[in-house]
């Protein structure tokens, strides 16, 4: 059995080597079979320099015109070439012998293959494959494509071409079994298992040889249908298991209907909507699981506080998580005005609580007093013993990647192992977030959970007018502002994250602050960054939010949730630097009451391409679902789910944004196999992921 074949029984593999390929994940020769090439190489046609793109992997001829180095502390070897009707390409050499340098004589001809770029003299190619060719008798070009590998240092792609030889023909002997369901083998009329990995190895000249580059082959296309459905029958045990875990039902509150009706605003559609299917999975007796995805500023908190009471008047305690101080405060105080008035008890833990305060609070909620219990995350980590928990609000869960995100579902569970009529309850979960997540993504991230989106907005809200100027208008947008800010207007401005360093960061506002004071003296200017102790900033925010400020100059600590409805004018500093998914947050703390709100982004030139796009989509639209979409394009799914916190989304084929098209038909594939084979989803799991199973909680 080749999922048993330890890869050191293959020729050429010494301990040294084998340490590496441990490295890579790989340790039975089923591993290296599932080693899929990254991309293909296209050796089989040459490219004419005329016709040649930028970006594109070219094999191209040409004749050395000219070869020198370049000056500098380390010097580089620039080759150029030239085709027949005189377009010229240089090949440029960061390490080379001094004897390479040599070769490359004038009128030779040469074969080089590598990627196009421009140079500062026309189309480049960094360190090319390169062979000296007789133009009169050239030799043949490659029949087929050469597939790229991911690989390690050390472990150069040729190491692999040869095991990956030495892996199909054990192939040959010992096939390995389909997994897949027979219907959909024979619905999508999939290609044989085996057949299919043998192409993606070793593609053959008469196999579609674009396609295959493309990967859009059925070989390819099999092996991603297969993998995605490995992905996401994990989540979908997961959310299988939770559900055969039981809850309090909680059942429709009265209560809630008073706040309802008493709130100033009606609640929109989709507030509404989004508020029933709460409501309905708490009455059942399993865990909720469910993710509620609403752009900044659809009001989410309100929704979370009719939830809360729901538990409370059931005689069930809630736990409230925001990721930040302020925002723990902002809560704190809503829901102080909203719970109090209907006789709900609150208690709240930050960080720089007293010791007799806090120990009250733990008391209040360790006797049950304290129905509602608001905090940071990083409080709930710390002993807090609930007398009867019945729900876990986590607000703002964009913050956090998958792994952090299960880490705090398990957390969740811990609160309670109650005996009640001798079952253990779990607490129902409720997890918010602004970032909309386009929907294919958070089928395949969030696939253990359910999902409700609240697709609209306030009513009154006006679109914020987004501008981009260059820095060097910094001083009249200052200008501007204070002028604002003199008719009434509060403002934003925020000075983002410019080295990895807290310190420098709260400096870089702290000499904003002193600019606006010192041209400004009569415009009240605030400072809030994250050195301040958290009282202070708890502080600092009260005093904008009663608009005893006029500007609140701050880093990106206000990036989320802060909820002030009259600021209505917002500056980013070098917002180049910054993601659009965080450009949308920091913008949508304007633009939450019923002021036309405006909003200046600040760049510092010269921009990149991505720079200038990600601006561009900005200034056009304020829409977080086509942000997002827009956000998915330019960086990419790992980036989107927390930086490099993607766990279980590392894909060996998938590409989320290039198959997202196989998502639904792999969730409903996963779905049938999680209720009627177990078996086969272990055999998947264990097929595509392996060693790195820690992606559940088993
Ligand atoms: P987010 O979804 O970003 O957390 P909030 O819950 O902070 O948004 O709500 C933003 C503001 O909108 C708050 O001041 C809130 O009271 C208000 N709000 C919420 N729902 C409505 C509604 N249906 N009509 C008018 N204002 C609302
Ligand atoms: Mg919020």
């Amino acid at each position: 059995m080749l999922s048993e074949y330890s890869l050191d029984n293959l020729k050429g593999i010494g301990p040294k080597q084998l340490e590496k390929l441990h490295k890579l994940g790989l340790f039975v020769v089923r591993d290296l079979l599932f080693h899929l090439p990254l991309r293909y190489q296209d050796k089989t046609r040459k490219t004419e320099l005329e016709t040649v793109l930028v970006g594109q992997e070219a094999l191209i001829e040409g004749e050395v015109f000219s070869q020198h180095l370049t000056q500098g502390r380390r010097s580089s070897l620039l080759v150029k070439i030239q085709s027949p009707s005189g377009v010229f390409l240089t090949l440029r050499f960061f390490h080379f012998h001094y004897r390479q340098a040599q070769q490359f004589s004038r009128g030779k001809t040469l074969r080089v293959f590598g990627e196009v770029r421009t140079g500062p003299n026309g189309y480049e190619m960094v360190h090319p494959v390169y062979q000296f060719i007789d133009p009169s008798n050239p030799p043949p070009l490659d029949d087929t494509l050469t597939p790229t590998y991911p690989t390690t240092e050390g472990f150069g792609q040729a190491s692999l071409l040869k095991l990956m030889k030495q892996a199909l023909t054990l192939l040959e002997q010992y096939p390995l079994p389909e997994l897949l369901p027979h219907a959909l083998v024979s619905s999508e009329n999939l290609p044989d298992l085996n057949q299919a990995i043998k192409t993606l190895h070793q593609p053959q000249p008469s196999d579609d040889l674009r396609q295959i580059k493309r990967f859009e082959h059925p070989a390819q296309q099999r092996l991603i249908i297969e993998e995605l459905i490995s992905q996401q029958v994990g989540l979908q045990m997961l959310r299988k298991s939770e559900k055969q875990r039981f809850a309090p039902k909680l059942p429709t509150s009265q209560m809630a209907n008073e706040l309802i009706m008493s709130l100033p605003f009606t609640l929109t559609n989709a507030q509404q909507r989004v508020l029933l299917e709460i409501q309905a999975d708490l009455k059942q007796n399993h865990p909720m699981q469910r993710l509620v995805q609403g752009d900044v500023g659809s009001g989410k908190t309100v929704i979370a506080a009719i939830a809360a009471i729901q538990a409370a008047e059931a005689g069930y305690q809630v736990a409230i998580m925001a990721p930040t101080e302020i925002l723990a405060e902002q809560h704190k105080n809503a829901f102080l005005e909203w719970l109090e008035p209907l006789g709900i008890e609150t208690a709240w833990l930050n960080g720089k609580m007293k010791a007799a305060e806090k120990r009250f609070m733990l008391a209040q909620v360790e006797s049950g007093n304290a129905k509602v219990v608001i905090g940071t995350h990083a409080l709930f980590q710390d002993a807090v013993t609930f007398n009867k928990l019945g729900l876990v609000i986590i607000d703002e869960q964009h913050r956090f990647g998958v792994h952090q995100r299960l880490a705090l579902h398990e957390k969740g569970q811990s609160f309670i192992a109650e005996e009640q009529d001798t079952l253990e309850v779990h607490p129902h979960q409720l997890i918010m977030t602004a970032t909309p997540i386009p929907r294919t993504l958070a089928m395949t991230a969030y696939g253990d959970l359910d999902l409700s989106v609240i697709d609209e907005r306030p009513p009154g809200r006006q679109a914020i007018d987004t501008a981009v100027l260059n820095n060097e208008k910094r001083f009249e947008v200052m200008e501007h502002l204070a002028n604002k800010c003199e008719q009434g207007v509060q403002a934003y401005w925020v000075c983002p994250l410019i080295e990895e360093s807290e310190l420098l960061h709260a400096q870089a506002a702290e000499v904003t602050a002193e600019q606006f004071r010192s041209h400004w003296p009569n415009l009240r200017t605030g400072l809030i960054h994250g050195r301040l102790k958290g009282e202070e900033k708890v502080a600092i925010m009260a005093a904008f939010k009663a608009h005893e400020l006029d500007l609140l100059v701050a880093t990106t600590v206000i990036e989320v949730g802060v909820n002030v409805p009259n600021a209505s004018l917002m500056i980013i500093e070098n917002a180049e630097r910054l993601g659009l998914a965080q450009l949308h947050q920091l913008r949508g703390r304007v633009g939450r009451g019923s002021l036309k709100s405006h909003c200046v982004l600040l760049y510092q030139a010269p921009l990149s391409e991505t720079g200038k796009s990600r601006l561009q989509i900005m200034r056009e639209t304020d829409d977080g679902f086509r942000i997002a979409e827009e956000d998915l394009k330019i960086r990419g799914p790992g980036e989107i789910l927390g930086t490099r916190q993607t766990g279980g989304l590392q894909f060996r084929i998938a590409d989320l944004r290039r198959d997202a098209q196989w998502i639904p038909l792999a969730q409903h594939w996963s779905a049938k196999l999680v209720e009627n084979d177990t078996q086969a989803v272990k055999a998947l799991q264990d097929r595509w992921i392996g060693q790195n199973i820690d992606y559940q909680h088993a």
